[in-house]
């Protein structure tokens, strides 16, 4: 199973995430399978910025990790993120969190992500789709990592599905 975190916290962020989410599921070597609801979560690092809306997505795609990200930073650019601050405002930020249970380290590409641990607003949406899935490093259920958070909350949107049907 493969798992993308999206997030939006400039202009219509709703929008942003069904538009990304159409892409992506539009692509020939794409399936977006499953998404989690989608959350609103204030920002973290740079806390002087718009609220973030956040959802998880379960793919399956015959891409590599690597083909797969050049892929989510091309969706990125198209929504016209420039980037300028690390964790600063941006129109769209789509992260490969986990790729079955391969690990790698390469230069520009960590799976599991690093901060998929630690992230609220990764772990509470990968919660919706797959409790007992295991980290492949820590060896821990994403259900535990979520309980053992010290992150800020995030806050459930009823009735918003990123999945546009
Ligand atoms: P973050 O998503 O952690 O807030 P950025 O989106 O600004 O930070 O960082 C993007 C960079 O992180 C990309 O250029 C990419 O090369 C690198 N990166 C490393 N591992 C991953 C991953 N698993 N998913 C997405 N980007 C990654
Ligand atoms: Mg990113």
């Amino acid at each position: 199973m493969i798992y993308i975190g999206i997030g939006a916290n400039l202009g219509d962020r709703e929008k942003t995430l069904q538009e990304a989410v159409g892409i992506l599921d539009a692509h020939p070597k794409i399936d977006v399978a499953a998404a989690s609801s989608v959350y609103e979560t204030a920002p973290v690092g740079v806390v002087d910025q718009p609220h973030f809306l956040n959802a998880v997505l379960q793919i399956r795609t015959r891409l590599s990790a690597r083909k797969l990200l050049n892929c989510l930073l091309a969706v990125e650019r198209q929504f016209g993120r420039v980037r300028q601050t690390r964790w600063g405002p941006r129109t769209l930020d789509l992260d490969i969190l986990l790729y079955g249970d391969a690990v790698i380290h390469q230069p520009g590409l960590q799976v599991p992500h690093p901060h998929l641990h630690e992230r609220a607003f990764v772990l509470i949406p990968l919660c919706d789709l797959n409790p007992d899935l295991k980290h492949p490093v820590l060896g821990h259920s994403i259900q535990f990592l979520a309980g053992s958070l010290c992150d800020s909350p995030v806050r459930k949107i009823e009735g918003l599905n990123v999945i546009k049907k």
